[in-house]
């Protein structure tokens, strides 16, 4: 996207104040170099439409639901009785959940922190520093803090680095230090998150226990707070952990070693294997030390394994996984619909790894998965009203669901539709916090200019490094309308580059730019630059053509092959049963010689259903036949199943059966 030279500025030192009151604090991501710099909270506002849409129902809705739940069935109290503990430790007490929902509390923390940062609400402060507080009091003297190990009751710490998720638990505590740190939330958490810091770098650091956690996610945590807090020793730390991986510390599991990465050094590996959330998380932290490390054959492998992993092992939807069993990745092109995985924490956990990608390299490529990823799996995992979510998501749901029990807990991949909670509830506190920081993906700088990466409506107020003031509004009705107006609200004084993402999408289709003069330009390639000495009042105009097109799988995925599916823009369609006449998505038809019809929410399709095939044996000499059901909407693929119980289906199978 950019030739300029890597960017280097110091992460854990606001930028001198170019005007009196201008403060920066990070965002999620801070590399001390990169190619194109992050904005924060304070740079970039959502302003209203789909975007602010979400994140207000998720700062009014979802947060207050993850904490209300968690409340409920004792995961926040779980702190209180570690504290309570800590006077009388002698007396056993009942711990609430399965070993690792400490990392909820803690997700639930980040997501109120980044949405601190933005909105200064008074009550979620006060509801944020009663958790924290809570949290606080928990921690052992020596820093340790994990309210499932270490008690003369419990298993001894550290003693199942395999399955118990310590390591994983206080990562997503770091990564809420890293939020309450860059958001001035609190420093009440940035203390406790430096006493466990200390604690692990004693315990695990150079010359201590040789050892890695069975579910990365400590070493993204570690590398960030080294980056935030300004200390080298954590991302050495969380270095030290990634070198360590792939070389057997971890036992024997019935998975084997590839489940949780052990099988080979990070470095080596040329494709992402094993539990997808796991896999994903271990990526974006190993880039995140070869970033600050300087270490490009680290680097270069983990671009090795998206390009791999991005070639024949995502979904349409930029899902990841396709084994419910191990909650894994297949082996390439096997990513059959109906058995999906598509864990909405691997979609989170993919935005991530792109993320740091993209602020490495530039390249829009990892926009555009962020895009569809964003919109195609992590959004359909809440429900419209914020109260339930997907943990997976398939490509195919083949029996009509049932409603879940909106007051019980549910086994993570069995519901059929949203459930407000489960057993395993990584999913709804991932959406959480991601959604609170959601806009930091929308845009970056550089010295010469912004790059907008996302669409929708927002404000960009930034400064770049020889102080040259941006202030622009971006407009648009994105995902649906692909007119995306961008107007600057301010002076520029010198020549600057706005540069705009062309998504992957857009390919081969007619895609103008119409500048503040009036001229259109046609787009070329994934990114359009246009570098001017803007004036307040101009105008920049991309216009992307967002009308439904089919879309053909390779015919190595054989799950899909004979099928298409459509895409609106950037928004994948399915077919609901609720919006056919009757009967299931299962035997349904395409008539692919008439195009699909752009409708305002979806696109129509010429549907027959197949007949005639034998009900007693499925197999059988004679083809079966079609007859027609006639033009159908198709809807969102990620809001699906808001509408009641309903078959659901991505792929539809071309109608090759009409005489
Ligand atoms: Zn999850």
């Amino acid at each position: 996207m950019t030739t300029t030279a890597p960017h280097t500025h110091t992460p854990s030192s606001p930028d001198a104040p170019q005007e009196g009151t201008h403060r920066r604090f990070a965002g999620t991501v801070s590399p001390s170099s990169s190619t194109l710099t992050p904005l924060d909270g304070t740079e970039i506002r959502l302003t209203d439409g789909f975007w602010a849409e979400k994140q207000a129902l998720n700062a009014d809705v979802v947060l207050r639901h993850c904490e209300d739940w968690m409340e409920r069935i004792g995961w926040t109290a779980n702190f209180d009785r570690a504290a309570a503990g800590r006077r009388d430790p002698g007396t056993p007490w009942e711990h609430a959940g399965i070993e690792f929902v400490d990392s909820e509390v803690y997700k639930l923390l980040e997501g109120m922190a980044w949405e601190l940062g933005r909105s200064h609400d008074e009550g979620l402060q006060a509801r944020y520093d009663a958790l924290v507080e809570r949290v606080a009091a928990a921690q052992d003297d020596d820093g340790y803090l994990h309210t499932s190990f270490g008690r003369p009751w419990q298993r001894p710490r550290w003693s199942d680095l395999e399955w118990g998720h310590e390591l994983y638990s206080m990562g997503h505590l770091l990564q809420a230090v890293v939020a309450a740190e860059r958001t001035a939330s609190s420093t009440r958490l940035v203390d406790v998150g430096t006493r466990l810091a200390e604690h692990l770098w004693a315990e695990f650091g150079p010359g201590g226990r040789l050892a890695v956690c069975g579910h990365p996610e400590i070493e993204v945590a570690l590398a960030e707070l080294g980056r935030a807090l300004d200390e080298p020793r954590w991302v050495e730390l969380a270095r030290l952990f990634v070198d360590r991986r792939g070389h057997g510390l971890l036992g024997q599991i019935e998975y084997g070693a590839e489940y949780f990465q052990d099988d080979r050094p990070v470095r080596d590996a040329d494709v992402l294997r094993g539990h997808a959330v796991r896999a994903l998380y271990l990526a974006a932290g190993a880039l995140d030390v070869a970033v600050e490390t300087r270490d490009d054959e680290l680097a270069d492998a983990v671009r090795r394994q998206w390009e791999a992993t991005i070639a024949a092992r995502t979904y349409v939807t930029g899902g990841m996984g396709s084994h419910h069993q191990d909650e894994a990745f297949g082996a390439d092109h096997e990513l059959p619909p109906d058995r999906a995985y598509s864990e909405t924490c691997a979609g989170i956990a993919s935005t991530m790894l792109s993320w740091r990608l993209l602020l490495a390299d530039g390249d829009a490529r990892y926009a555009d998965l962020i895009e569809r990823t964003l919109l195609n799996t992590v959004l359909a995992s809440p429900r419209d009203d914020g109260r339930a979510f997907f943990y997976t998501n398939t490509l195919h749901q083949r029996t009509e669901g049932t409603e879940p029990d909106e007051d019980e807990l549910n086994a993570r991949a069995l519901a059929s539709l949203r459930a407000p909670w489960f057993e395993v509830s990584c999913c709804p506190t991932n959406v959480a916090r991601t959604l609170a920081s959601v806009e930091q993906y929308f845009a970056t700088r550089t010295a010469d200019g912004v790059q907008l990466h996302q669409y929708g409506s927002y404000d960009v107020d930034t400064v770049l490094d020889d102080g040259t003031p941006l202030a622009l509004s971006v407009a648009s009705g994105y995902p649906l309308d692909g007119r995306v107006g961008v107007t600057w609200r301010g002076d520029v004084g010198r020549e600057v580059e706005l540069t705009l993402r062309v998504p992957s999408w857009a390919d081969g289709a007619a895609v103008a730019v119409v500048l503040p003069d009036g001229e259109v330009r046609q787009a070329q390639g994934s990114t359009v630059v246009v570098r001017r000495r803007f004036s307040a009042g101009d105008v920049v105009v991309l216009e992307l053509p967002t009308t439904a097109e089919w879309v053909h799988p390779d015919p190595r995925i054989d799950a899909v092959r004979g099928q298409v599916t459509v895409q609106r823009g950037p928004l994948v369609l399915a077919l609901e049963s609720v919006d056919l006449p009757s009967g299931s998505v299962n035997d349904v038809l395409v008539d692919t010689t008439v195009d699909p019809i752009t409708t305002a929410t979806g696109a129509r399709v010429q549907l027959s259903r197949s007949s005639g095939a034998s009900s007693s044996w499925p197999y059988g000499r004679v083809a079966s036949t079609a007859h027609a059901l006639g033009s159908v909407e198709l809807v969102p693929y990620a809001s699906w199943g808001n509408r009641g119980p309903s078959t659901m289906r991505v792929w539809l199978p071309v109608d090759d059966l009409r005489a």
